[in-house]
């Protein structure tokens, strides 16, 4: 089969198998990948419209008790400058967010243990109770599904764990042969069953990751069906042992948005940071091959250098929160509009 067939197949629901998510992956034109994007674009416009959703993230702790090889924030990065947000910082970020039309809040940190399960619950609630319109999503990694139940119970309504590859040894030397994909995968089966909308997603390009495995994940993706896939190209940090590998392409990190977008229609799928940090017009681009969601910075001003995951972040342009206008603005260039509403997984709407 040509690849125009095969987008066509994916489009009509097919179920993928691996030789063609390879051919995919390794064989589109210039031809094909337009058509690739504007398949996209059509399977995403059947169901969410010219909506784009914003996303409040809120960078509420560079502490980490994990030693992620990639990724800035590492424990053994002597050299971050480590911070914590209290509760009325967050709920300040929060109220500021909710004036400039923010429904959803994305509550993002290191795995803190600083953070008690009370003391996040505590949060959460005074959160939802300040703004019962707008959801809370949170993105703090892997905990026991006690402590998920009890994020759930105080009023979270959705949450990201990147399951970051699903290749068990690519896993381990992506980790710093110290975590396991077991973990995370029960982390993530323990968030759907308990009921929060679930994002997973990967890094496009991390160091040692081969097609095979971007294979596997796409598979991982279309049989554990989540509600939301981040995916950006990695990009290197110079405190971290990665810092000589290159960073993911611009092109694979947008055929992967739209095959995603292919496979589930309904995902959330954002144009994430790090894309806006590869190429200045990466999000835009990221929004014209199926992405749907944009999540910029409500952090206070002060700490966002801080929140270094990887070398260039983007954190004081128009991707802060503050600069919601000229986002807009970048938004309505591709055609599309940014939605200031809770925007919710399709599946949920009434
Ligand atoms: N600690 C939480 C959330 C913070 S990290 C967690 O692990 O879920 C959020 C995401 O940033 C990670 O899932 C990872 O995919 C991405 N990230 C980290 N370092 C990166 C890098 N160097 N380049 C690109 N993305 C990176």
């Amino acid at each position: 089969m040509n690849n125009k067939e095969l987008i066509t197949e994916l489009k009509e629901n097919r179920i993928p198998d691996k030789e063609d998510l390879k051919q995919l992956l390794t064989s589109l034109t210039k031809e094909d990948e337009e058509f690739l994007y504007e398949t996209a674009r059509k399977v995403r416009e059947d169901i969410y419209g010219k909506d784009v959703y914003v996303r409040g993230l809120i960078e509420f702790t560079n502490y980490c008790r994990n030693d992620c090889t990639y990724c800035g924030i590492r424990a053994s990065n002597k050299n971050a400058l480590r911070y914590r947000l209290t509760r009325e910082e967050i709920m300040e970020c929060a109220a500021l967010g909710h004036e400039l039309g923010f429904r959803t809040f994305v509550m993002q940190g290191g795995e803190d243990m600083h953070f008690t399960d009370e003391y996040m619950c505590e949060i959460i609630s005074g959160i939802k109770e300040a703004f019962p319109d707008s959801a809370v999503t949170l993105s703090v990694g892997e905990r026991d599904r006690e402590t998920y139940q009890r994020y759930f119970d105080a009023g979270a309504d959705r949450f990201l764990l990147r399951h970051e590859t699903v290749t068990p040894e690519h896993y381990s030397f992506l980790h710093n042969g110290k975590m396991s994909i077991e973990t995370r995968l029960r982390c993530l089966n323990d968030l759907k069953s308990i009921g929060f909308q679930v994002g997973c997603g990967m890094m496009i390009g991390s160091p040692g990751q081969t097609v095979d495995n971007l294979v596997s994940d796409l598979i991982f993706i279309s049989e554990f069906r989540p509600h939301m896939v981040g995916m950006g190209p990695f990009i290197p940090h110079n405190e971290t042992p990665f810092k000589n590998e290159p960073a993911g392409s611009l092109e694979d990190t947008l055929h992967l948005l739209s095959i995603v977008r292919l496979m589930l229609p309904e995902v959330l799928l954002p144009a994430t940071t790090a894309l806006g940090t590869l190429v200045p017009t990466g999000r835009e681009l990221g929004i014209l091959a199926g992405a749907n969601v944009v999540m910029p910075n409500l952090s206070p001003v002060s700490v966002r250098k801080k929140y270094m995951l990887y070398d260039g972040k983007i954190s004081t342009g128009e991707e802060a929160a503050e600069c919601l206008e000229a986002l807009s603005k970048r938004i309505d260039s591709t055609g599309y509009k940014i939605a200031m509403v809770r925007g919710d997984h399709s599946s949920l709407k009434k």
